[in-house]
């Protein structure tokens, strides 16, 4: 998948080179250039003795990622039932009780979005809509050109009342953080 740019975006999470689901996970680690996002919707908490949750993939295949870190309670404190974890280049790891899943030691490799998979998706789906119609410079809001810009997540907009609108009553608050992360995956390149 050739990366994207600021104006252009054609993500395509249903690409198996940069989002693997279970059946295309790389049984190697990344080449120098070379990177993949593990990602699912986090549909139960199994923690016991270390934080657990069973994560539901693009393909419907389940499988359970596990909090190996020097502070696991803190690091998978945003980790939450209905949201999207994604996992840098994960690769999948046998648990002592044979089950198939993702061991986590770097905390750095992890994050997870505040939102469902559909609702990703469906922004997604938004953003590509936007780009295709060459509106990804116009306002969020309006439409009219603009020369503003959520510091976050790049999205355009024509005047401050249209960004304070959008946040407020638009629901852009809910969305910012899920559409910075969907531009920054638009303009790498995969390797
Ligand atoms: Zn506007
Ligand atoms: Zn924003």
């Amino acid at each position: 998948m050739a990366a994207g740019t600021d104006t252009v975006y054609k993500l395509d999470l249903e690409d198996i080179i940069a989002f693997p689901d279970s059946a295309h996970v790389p049984v190697r680690p990344p080449i120098p250039g070379e990177s993949w996002i593990i990602f699912g919707e986090i549909v139960q908490d199994n923690s016991f003795t270390r934080p657990v949750f069973l994560i539901r993939d693009k393909i419907n295949c389940e499988f359970p990622v596990a909090f190996y870190t020097e502070n696991p309670a803190q690091d998978a404190a945003a980790c939450k039932i209905g949201h999207v974890l994604c996992i840098t280049s994960g690769m999948r790891h046998q648990f002592f009780d044979g089950s198939n899943g993702y061991r986590i030691e770097d905390p750095s490799t992890v994050f997870v979005l505040p939102c469902s998979m559909a609702q990703l998706r469906a922004l997604n789906q938004r953003l590509r809509k936007k780009s295709d119609a060459g509106e990804m410079e116009l306002c969020d809001a309006c439409k009219k050109p603009s020369n503003q810009r959520c510091a976050k997540c790049q999205t355009c907009y024509c005047s401050r009342e249209c960004q304070t609108t959008e946040w407020t009553e638009g629901g852009h608050r809910k969305e910012c953080r899920v559409i910075s992360r969907l531009r920054i995956w638009n303009r790498t390149d995969w390797g």
